[in-house]
């Protein structure tokens, strides 16, 4: 017979995860100590039943799965279920005593908790053998999306992590195992795309552009469309969460600007404003620019890395420095930026500095910044920055050049590192960081990012793409010209690059606290 699974708590996700629980097969017992829930509950999972039988996706008819599907207001009745998953509000004392009374209850079941930012091992332990109790990180909406994240707390068995994670499976989901650190994985590794957002933001960046830079590269949605759509209060509340639980590291620290906004109650879609006002909400991206590469500046490209080369291969440009209009510079770091025999207008990569930090190293010739980052798609924005000294001779070549490709291009203001590629290297150096801790197999934490947030690679094989040199570079640059500790490249970074690895999945003898090793005898 199917294990019988309870729910405790009807809302949002736990309606969704009892859905899912029914739908693979099992006896589902939803528990609510609100009538109104339980019954909200039980419309909404007939009406996505519904759907998945008129579009042909539902296995078996609506009233089999609902069938399955009991609700109660008596906890009681939890007591003979095999698996008991909780998702009730996120706070630690109602999560400690609910488990913990359904620990008495049951002696049996294995306890799980969706919670997302709580330690699981501080709610195993108010929980008679806490051995059982793991994390099960469900995303919303919990019977589409297919991360789950397993998260042993200190206690768990391994026992019990196994079946967490083959049940997963079983479901149709795509666990991966998460250590118990604060945020998991994703929540944690994402956490730079709306804080380096939000700096971009404070320091002059139109929130648009932004926008209109980072889906360029591919992401479902800007940091600040998503933090409408998330709910700029939810938003913060992880932000702050993230922040505590690391003990204030500052990479983490929250921006006042998110403060403000939640504070005049903008909390973006559901109350009506957030970053946009909606309707209409945030504005279309303007066209592309009509492609004619023949019409473009001749550039002299400079650069061994996967752009200069990616640009070699499909923008218009000549081997022979003398015939250029300007010189493309693609290369990363500062120091080398120099030796042109000809007296051209420079463009050159600000991935790891300013245009204003580069322009002394090229004497007199106008300099403009620019960012691409690569594999290019259509919808690549290429960002422009002018010193500032003002526009010039070079920043209006660059916007010519990218322009006749048909790459939208923005003038921005002069930050090290730009917009996308800012963006990107921060969250390739906490993708390290978790690495380097042990929250996940590099293997996974790509994966759970894609499946978890929708980016279209996962972080580390994005910076195996671009080449781990060149952003260990950039980083060093922006930490040096920026000054401040969130850009420091993390440690493991460095000695992957010191030992001439070029990708992540082959370090050898990383210990991952998440995923504990065989035990070997001495
Ligand atoms: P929700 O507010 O939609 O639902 C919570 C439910 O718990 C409500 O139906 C409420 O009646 C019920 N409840 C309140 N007190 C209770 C009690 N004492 N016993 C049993 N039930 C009680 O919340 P949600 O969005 O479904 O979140 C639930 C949990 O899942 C939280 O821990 C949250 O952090 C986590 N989570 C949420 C999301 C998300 O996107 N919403 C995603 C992943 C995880």
């Amino acid at each position: 017979m199917n294990e019988r699974v309870a729910i405790i708590g009807a809302g949002t996700m736990g309606r969704g995860i009892a859905q899912v629980a029914a739908q693979a097969g099992h006896p589902v017992l939803l528990y609510d100590p609100y009538p109104q829930a339980l019954d909200k509950a039980l419309a909404a999972v007939g009406a996505d039943l519904q759907k998945a039988a008129e579009k042909g996706r539902l296995a078996g008819t609506v009233e089999e799965v609902l069938g399955r599907l009991q609700t109660t207001g008596e906890l009681e009745r939890c007591a003979e279920a095999e698996w008991v998953i909780e998702a009730v509000p996120e706070q630690l004392e109602l999560k400690q005593q609910l488990l913990g009374k359904l620990g008495e209850l049951n002696p049996r079941a294995v306890l799980a908790t969706n919670t997302s930012t709580l330690s699981v091992s501080a709610i195993a332990a108010k929980v008679p053998r806490p051995q059982r109790v793991v994390g099960l990180h469900f995303f919303n909406p919990a019977q589409r999306m297919k991360l789950v994240e397993v998260i042993p707390a200190v206690q768990t068995d391994e026992k019990v992590v196994e079946r967490a994670l083959e049940l997963a499976r079983r479901w149709g989901k795509e666990p991966v195992r998460v250590g118990d650190f604060p945020g998991f994985l994703v929540n944690r590794v994402a956490r730079p795309f709306y804080g380096e957002a939000l700096r971009l933001h404070g320091e002059g960046v139109p929130k648009e552009h932004i926008d209109q830079v980072l889906r360029g590269l591919g992401f479902p949605m800007g940091p600040f469309e998503l933090m409408d759509l998330i709910g700029l209060d939810v938003n913060y509340a992880a932000s702050q969460s993230v922040f505590k639980g690391m003990y204030a590291e500052p990479r983490y620290r929250p921006h006042a600007l998110q403060y403000q906004r939640v504070a005049a109650g903008m909390l973006g879609r559901k109350t009506g404003e957030g970053w946009y006002k909606y309707p209409p909400g945030p504005p279309a991206p303007p066209a592309p620019p009509k492609a004619d590469p023949a019409s473009a500046p001749l550039a002299f490209i400079v650069g061994p890395n996967p752009l200069a080369e990616e640009l070699r291969r499909r923008f218009r440009h000549t081997e022979e420095v003398r015939e250029a209009d300007f010189v493309l510079d693609c290369r990363v770091l500062l120091e080398r930026k120099a030796d042109f025999l000809e007296d051209l207008p420079v463009v050159t990569l600000a991935w790891g500095h300013s245009a204003s930090a580069a322009r002394p190293n090229y004497g007199a010739r106008p300099v403009a910044g620019f960012s691409l980052v690569p594999p290019l798609g259509e919808h690549s924005v290429a960002e422009v920055m002018a010193p500032l000294s003002g526009p010039n001779a070079a920043s209006e070549i660059a916007r010519r050049y990218f322009e006749a490709h048909g790459h939208p291009t923005l003038l921005l203001p002069d930050q090290p590192g730009g917009v996308g590629f800012r963006v990107l290297a921060l969250l390739i150096n906490e993708a390290v960081s978790a690495l380097a801790e042990g929250v996940a197999t590099a293997a996974d934490l790509d994966k759970a990012m894609r499946l978890g947030t929708g980016y279209p690679r996962g972080p580390l094989e994005w910076a195996e793409l671009v080449w781990l040199k060149p952003v260990l570079r950039a980083l060093e640059g922006l930490h040096a010209e920026l000054g401040e500790d969130r850009y420091r490249p993390h440690p493991l970074l460095r000695r992957v690059v010191a030992a001439g690895l070029e990708s992540f999945g082959s370090i050898a003898g990383l210990t991952a606290t998440a995923n504990p090793v065989e035990e070997q005898s001495a």
